[in-house]
């Protein structure tokens, strides 16, 4: 069956169930094609900076969002063995004012389908996109349809088949690092802050979501055997609790309580070069997946999000529309992505004398300098895409 007209998103992912939510407030009608069954339902955490919470309240689910997550006070940088905080990002005293969220994924999602739904968006769950092309008008063949768009929005991850349309088949390489995540109960009455142990070759993050009743953990490990790039990937948790043994002070007793994990594997991607042809246009992960070192992959989407359905309004000649959305969009994403590549190296010394002159070196900094410290991000959190004209 062909279905002609309109914006045809591809994945209700984070990005594509917001920019869905941003083209309504423009009036644009939207479909949305999903693969999986329903919702897909992550169960893990994910933090929404400032930049990305502006993006949620210009959407008019700011407050909701809020009220279903944790404000962070602070973000921690704590030596994997003592325990000791080596560097505090005390946003609580030095950033009044930003909102920094800790949620739950699923929380997020079902907040933006909610709205969605109530804006009129419509959805087709169960239906995979096979091929995108971009000749002269989109077309999308699914397992169900073929649909010619005026626009195919393409926010289907890191995967994406919209993004092969425009560059054809990459080759990611895999970075040797793999991230494990698994939710636990806060056993440890774990505060209101993020927390990130730095250990040889590894690191964690913890951070409570869910009124402090659950505890989310990402564990980074460098590795040399190639894992999957999937959140459906299961891992093993005995033999999670045997790579992190020696993280035992401060997350040993989440540690023994991981039931299910899962385990990610995380590969670098280029950002696109090009980010659209012929009325196909890429969002969120599928132009530019991140490693999660500076936790933006999801907030880099919300903003691309508010761009590009704001550019889709602005002109009637798409061309145009969509190359000012990859203009207003690339070197912001390319410099945060770098950054987030960045970190790896420095969360992972593994050379004893260094890792201490390194710790050392933070620990004066955030002791002399604290407000400074914090400030250094200012360029990525303050950022107010919703503010531009
Ligand atoms: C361990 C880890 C922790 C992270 N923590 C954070 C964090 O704290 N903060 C943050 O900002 N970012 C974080 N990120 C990054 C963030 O999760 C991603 O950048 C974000 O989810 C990207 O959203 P997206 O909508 O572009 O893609 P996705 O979330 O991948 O959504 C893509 C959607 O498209 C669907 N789809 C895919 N292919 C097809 C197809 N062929 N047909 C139909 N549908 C399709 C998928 O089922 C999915 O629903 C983290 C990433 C990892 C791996």
């Amino acid at each position: 069956m062909a279905v002609l007209g309109g914006t045809v998103i591809v994945g209700a992912g984070i990005g594509g169930l917001a920019v869905a939510l941003a083209l309504r407030q423009y009036g644009i009608s939207v479909r949305v094609i999903e693969k999986a069954d329903k919702l897909l339902n992550v169960g893990a955490g994910v933090q929404i900076s400032a930049n990305g919470f502006r993006v949620l309240t210009a959407l008019g689910i700011g407050s909701v969002c809020s009220k279903s997550s944790i404000k962070a006070r602070a973000v921690e940088l704590i030596a994997y063995k003592s325990a000791q905080t080596v560097c505090k990002l005390d946003i609580g005293k030095y950033n009044n004012g930003l909102t920094h969220l800790m949620m739950h994924r699923a929380d997020l999602i079902n907040i933006l389908f909610n709205s969605c739904i109530d804006a009129g968006v419509s959805f087709s769950f169960g239906e995979r996109v096979i091929l995108v092309s971009n000749d002269t008008k989109p077309e999308i063949v699914t397992t169900l349809n073929r649909y010619r768009p005026e626009v195919a929005i393409c926010a289907d991850g890191v995967h994406s088949v919209g993004r092969k349309s425009i560059l054809g088949h990459a080759r990611p390489y895999f970075t040797g690092n793999v991230a494990w995540r698994a939710l636990v109960p806060n056993t440890t009455d774990h505060p209101e802050v993020a927390r990130i142990y730095m250990g040889p070759k590894k690191h964690v993050v913890t951070y409570p979501i869910r009124d402090r009743s659950v505890v989310n953990l990402v564990l980074i490990e460098e590795r040399d055997a190639w894992i999957k790039e999937s959140w459906s990937e299961k891992g093993d948790a005995n033999t999670l609790r045997r790579s992190f043994c020696d993280f035992d002070l401060g997350i040993g007793d989440l540690l023994s309580n991981v039931q299910t994990t899962h385990v990610w594997g995380l590969f670098r991607h280029p950002v696109a070069h090009k980010w659209h042809a012929g009325g196909v246009v890429l969002l969120g992960d599928a132009a530019h997946p991140t490693l999660p070192f500076m936790a933006q992959g999801a907030n880099l989407a919300l903003e691309d999000a508010w761009v590009l359905a704001k550019c889709l309004s602005k002109t009637s000649a798409l061309k145009m529309g969509l190359q000012s959305y990859q203009d207003l969009r690339k070197s912001r994403v390319e410099e945060i992505i770098s950054l987030a590549e960045g970190n790896t190296w420095k969360y992972h010394l593994a050379f004893p004398p260094l890792r201490w002159a390194a710790h050392k070196t933070m620990w004066t900094m955030s002791k002399l300098m604290p407000r400074r410290v914090v400030r250094q991000f200012d360029w990525i959190y303050r950022y107010d895409v919703t503010a531009e004209p």
